[in-house]
């Protein structure tokens, strides 16, 4: 099922067809390979380093590295459709390889529209110079997320992470948890309180914090349920010193990173998507090999029956997910509302598709060597991810009902 085509320019197939080919020759057999490899206790051993250094190869890790520092300059009116489908085809393969590069386009973004020209110019070298190097961006605290997500306006939730100018030094400290990347990032974007005295919104900056700096510490990689192949972290920081120029954005961090969230709503759908494609693709050839009742599967109405039920939930993922990444790139009026219905339509719809191939695969969608089973626990994975459901229908009211729904009580 290629149902994306006939929506393509000439250079996002291209780029698509390269990113097929590469999740086709080096993601997939790598994956069934070995399907225990995801769940070895070390996490430096789970992911070969030829993973990443063969997407470096294919161009995958220089989207939204400036051209100036040799990444791939996307045709802005169409970056986010574009990005969108090279995450679904990565997912196919890998969701969590997926999340890894999803995580390093996202924060080449932010640094290429924030970060002073010298740090650009240190870090994009590295980055470009570097395949395994990878960035993080940690918002997500102990005490909780979602109001991060559905800020109140008010001082009492602000961010527990603070960061104090100190002569030409910023000192943060704080813990940070639940981090994608966040065991194994080169350097992070930090968001920490910067002004107690107002809310979240007004007081909360961002920094570029080198994962070389005292009194940064990885503490855990979080053993998770699904995309286990990125390592999931939490970071603490104490009395972390970073230069006062690296600071990216001053007090107003979350109302500036809605050029990170937006697409990043819109990429966590592409993840979900191109998770039930490979859920599809897996199921339907199945289902044309597996003889029940003295004939293949396929030819079993019932069986049928949801074979249509997968690819119809698939095209409309696909098709609000054009939709809502279109309405990004045009920076439409209506593109938040429409990136958070994508975000909780395709993670609610891939869980279904990834149900129907549990299915039809009887037994064997539960066995650990087939693989479906992982379809499954990496389609969860998006259910809360970028936010999750109740607070990203929230917000969906809130941008259609400003007056009504649009203010929220504060703490008890
Ligand atoms: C695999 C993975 C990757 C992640 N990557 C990152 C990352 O890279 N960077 C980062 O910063 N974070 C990351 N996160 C964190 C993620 O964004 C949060 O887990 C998520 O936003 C939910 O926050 P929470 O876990 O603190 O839950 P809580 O905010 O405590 O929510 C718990 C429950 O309460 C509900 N709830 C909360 N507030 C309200 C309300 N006002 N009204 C009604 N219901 C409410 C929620 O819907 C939820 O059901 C990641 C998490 C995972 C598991």
């Amino acid at each position: 099922m290629y149902f994306q085509d006939r929506y393509m320019s000439q250079e996002q197939r291209m780029m698509r067809d390269t990113c097929r080919q590469y999740v086709d020759q080096v993601v997939i057999p790598f994956i069934q390979g070995d399907r225990t490899r995801e769940w070895l206790m070390d996490p430096d051993s789970r992911l070969s380093p030829r993973i990443l250094e063969q997407a470096d190869a294919a161009g995958l890790r220089a989207l939204g590295v400036p051209e100036r520092f040799g990444g791939i300059a996307l045709e802005p009116s169409t970056q986010s459709q574009t990005l969108a489908l090279i995450a679904t085809e990565l997912a196919r393969g890998d969701s969590g390889l997926a999340d890894k590069l999803v995580q390093n386009w996202k924060i080449s973004v932010l640094i290429a529209q924030f970060a002073p020209e010298h740090l650009q110019e240190h870090w994009f070298t590295r980055y470009m110079n570097e395949p395994q190097f990878l960035m993080a961006h940690c918002l997500t605290e102990p005490r909780g997320a979602s109001d991060r997500w559905l800020p109140y306006s008010v001082p009492e939730v602000n961010m527990d992470t603070k960061a104090i100018l100190d002569g030409d030094h910023w000192v943060i400290n704080g813990r940070k948890q639940f981090i994608s990347n966040g065991y194994d990032a080169s350097l992070y974007v930090v968001y920490a309180n910067t002004d107690d005295a107002v809310a979240m919104q007004k007081g909360t900056s961002s920094f570029l914090v080198p994962r070389d700096t005292p009194g940064l510490h990885v503490t855990r990689c979080n053993e998770t349920i699904g995309g286990r192949f990125m390592n999931n972290g939490e970071i603490v920081f104490d009395d972390c010193r970073v230069p006062a120029d690296h600071i990216l954005v001053h007090n107003d961090a979350l109302g500036q990173a809605g050029i990170y969230f937006r697409p990043g709503k819109v990429l966590v759908a592409a993840k979900s998507l191109g998770i039930g494609v490979g859920a599809y693709e897996e199921t339907v050839a199945f289902v044309h090999e597996r003889v029940q009742g003295g004939r293949v599967l396929i030819k079993h109405q019932a069986v049928a029956s949801r074979i249509a039920d997968m690819a119809t939930r698939l095209e409309a993922v696909a098709a609000l997910l054009r939709h809502a990444a279109l309405a990004v790139d045009e920076r439409s009026p209506d593109a938040d509302t429409l990136c958070n219905m994508v975000k909780v339509f395709a993670s609610h719809e891939i869980v279904e598709v990834c149900k129907h191939a549990m299915e039809l695969h009887g037994g064997y969608g539960a066995m650990l060597e087939v693989g479906i089973e992982k379809y499954m626990r990496d389609a969860l994975i998006n259910l809360h991810s970028d936010g999750t459901t109740d607070v990203s229908n929230f917000k969906i009211v809130r941008s259609m009902f400003p007056e009504t729904a649009g203010s929220y009580a504060g703490p008890e």
